[in-house]
């Protein structure tokens, strides 16, 4: 990231919520994202994953400029490079937990959807759970459904945003250890926003914004 901004107009006022804040994160590393709460973690994590755009500056992944992307193009980026956990997993709820797995390998128009998307609930416990509605599963639950469908593009980058918020302390740990080893496994880069200090700390780089500037962890790029 190189001198983000994001501004927003309200009421005829420019609200920035993220100041020209510019840090660099190494392939196959792990990073999390602090702050306190409204400091702008969440608009941060969105414009490095192409969610969203910039109002100024520059974000790169490896040598793809997002900034110079048009909207479906970035929408290819993010299911061929990108995994994105949500803080509130946004599961499409008209779909199984299974069929959700499903929805990024079939964007992709990838074979053997089905029995590939079994394996990753498998993998995240929930073998038994394929065919239930999100509404049908506790918040644990569809978080780790919202974990096995972003890694079913096996992403090369993984934004988490708050991916143990609202987690049980044994289902956090659960949640973690999948992460960590996609990252050891598979080399995944990780780019966590937490307010969990001790998960901030297993992460190789902390980088701490407030009130929307960068305070630490930045580094020139
Ligand atoms: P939390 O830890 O509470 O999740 P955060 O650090 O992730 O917070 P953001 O969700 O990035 O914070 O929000 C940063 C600021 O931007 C907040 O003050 C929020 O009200 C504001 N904001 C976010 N989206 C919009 C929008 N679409 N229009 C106007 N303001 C917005």
């Amino acid at each position: 990231a190189e001198n983000l901004s994001k501004t927003y107009q309200n009421a005829g006022r420019t609200l920035t919520v993220l100041d020209n804040i510019s840090f660099s994160i190494e392939e196959g590393a792990t990073a999390a994202i602090v702050g306190p709460s409204g400091s702008g973690k969440t608009t941060l994590l969105g414009l490095c994953a192409g969610l969203d755009r910039a109002s100024s500056g520059i974000v790169k992944l490896n040598d793809i400029m997002l900034n110079k992307l048009s909207e479906d193009e970035r929408a290819l980026l993010r299911n061929q490079y990108v995994g994105f956990i949500f803080q509130n997993f946004q599961l499409l709820p008209t779909l199984t937990a299974l069929e959700n797995v499903m929805v990024p390998l079939e964007l992709r128009g990838e074979k053997n959807i089905k029995s590939r998307s079994m394996e990753l609930l498998d993998k995240v416990g929930l073998a038994d759970r394929g065919h239930h509605y999100p509404t049908q599963l506790s918040g644990g639950e569809q978080q780790r459904v919202s974990l096995a469908r972003a890694f079913s593009n096996s992403p090369k980058i993984l934004f988490a945003d708050e991916p143990t918020g609202n987690l049980d302390a044994e289902t956090s740990e659960k949640v973690v250890k999948l992460i960590f080893d996609l990252n050891r496994e598979a080399g995944t880069t990780l780019v966590l926003v937490t307010h969990d200090m001790e998960l901030a700390a297993m992460t190789q780089r902390t980088i701490r914004i407030k009130g929307g500037k960068l305070v630490d962890g930045g580094a020139q790029v």
